[in-house]
């Protein structure tokens, strides 16, 4: 097994990152990076991705561009945790197997806990399992208890849920006044693992509920339990909401959807919503108030914390509740200083793991 760290010099836009590492095992067939951006609050932890990468560099890019969301949203989450991501390349499909999974683990812990691995696109908790027969330093893999007696597996994804049902009370309180979200009207896109648990809480606080997938099943799933409107996939934005609630892929709002959008508020799950920063400029100036997905979909991560540190679910809602203080922070702080609520929340993250004042933040 090749370990080798690379020269964070090297790489433009991302010369901040702490560390970067490669591995390649010819006998188990591992080619992964674990990409560390920085430590200032903890250790870095963040998901292990595995993706048929076109080439090196692709992967390289990818982790550095993950780890780096991973300091933010941390940062943001009030966790003591840096940022960290890792990758594997090689297609989850057919190229997965327990040897390759136990060389990751031995990878992770190489460098003895500076990086701690979770569950991301293209691994499981039970290849989590398998890397942690090699190492203590993966999360997301002991089943918890919650409080209503029933136990869930390592999946995070009812946290992730939970965090931003507290988000979409805490952006219609700065809107309308109200955190309630009964007979609001609230658009979710995507009722997958988040979003259909999201679908639960919104139905259960009397919200009027919309929703589509890509995926048949995923919406029968949904009706087999509630009643909700379902809509076609591409008018789904386009909905006469008070809340529009992306929980299915990245850069959900781009040139063609912004345009259509008619909710005064987007709060949802999926990670990197905005196309590009003009998009969040665009929502900022039409005055659609949007919360920063990294601050909104934090409950997962901070769910995977509390299981290597005495796992209590009243402690995680708890803590989970706090993302409402955090993102009321940022909006009041948006409007005041007339920044985008995006790059607010990026300046309350630098300011916080850089341990500067706010206004000092460039
Ligand atoms: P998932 O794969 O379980 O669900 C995604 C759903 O979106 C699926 O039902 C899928 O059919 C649907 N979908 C995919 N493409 C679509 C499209 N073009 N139009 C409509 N529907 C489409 O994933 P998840 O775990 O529910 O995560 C949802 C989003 O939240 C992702 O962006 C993920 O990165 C983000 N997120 C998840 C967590 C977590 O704890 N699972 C944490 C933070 C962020």
């Amino acid at each position: 097994m090749l370990i080798e760290e690379l020269d964070t010099r090297s790489f433009e836009d991302f010369a901040d990152h702490d560390k970067v590492v490669r591995c390649e095992d010819k006998q188990s067939g591992l080619l992964a990076i674990i990409a560390i951006h920085n430590r200032n609050l903890g250790p870095a932890l963040g998901g292990c991705r595995m993706r048929p990468y076109e080439n090196e560099q692709d992967a390289i890019t990818d982790a550095l561009r993950l780890s780096r969301g991973m300091t933010y949203k941390s940062a943001l989450a009030s966790l003591p945790l840096g940022g960290g991501k890792s990758v594997i390349i090689g297609n989850p499909k057919d190229t997965k197997s327990d040897a390759l999974m136990r060389s990751m683990g031995k990878f992770i812990d190489s460098l003895n806990g500076a990086y701690i691995g979770a569950e991301d696109s293209g691994t499981s908790v039970a290849d989590l399992r398998t890397m942690h027969e090699e190492t203590a330093f993966v999360a997301g893999i002991h089943e918890r208890q919650l409080s209503d007696g029933t136990t869930a597996n390592g999946d995070p994804s009812p946290s992730t849920a939970y965090g931003v049902f507290k988000g979409i009370q805490a952006s219609l309180q700065h809107r309308f006044n109200s955190g309630s979200v009964d007979g609001v009207k609230i658009a979710v896109k995507g009722v997958g693992n988040v979003g259909r648990s999201l679908v639960d809480l919104l139905v259960q606080g009397g919200a009027e509920v919309f929703i589509s997938d890509a995926y048949k099943p995923a919406l029968d799933r949904v009706l087999e339990q509630h009643q909700v409107h379902v809509v076609d996939n591409e008018v789904i934005h386009r909905q006469k909401v008070e809340v529009y609630a992306p929980c299915a892929l990245g850069g959900e709002l781009n040139t063609t959807t912004l345009v259509e959008l008619q909710a005064p508020i987007v709060a949802g799950a999926a990670n990197n919503q905005l196309a590009n920063d003009s998009a969040g400029q665009y929502l900022f100036h039409k005055g659609i108030l949007y919360a920063p997905d990294f601050v909104i979909n934090a409950g997962g991560i901070i769910d995977i914390y509390y299981e290597r540190h005495g796992y209590d679910h009243g402690e995680v809602t708890r803590h989970i509740n706090k993302l409402q203080d955090t993102l009321s922070e940022i909006f009041s702080y948006s409007e005041e200083h007339q920044i985008p609520s995006h790059v607010t929340a990026e300046r309350l993250a630098e300011a916080r793991f850089l341990g500067i004042d706010i206004s000092n933040v460039a």
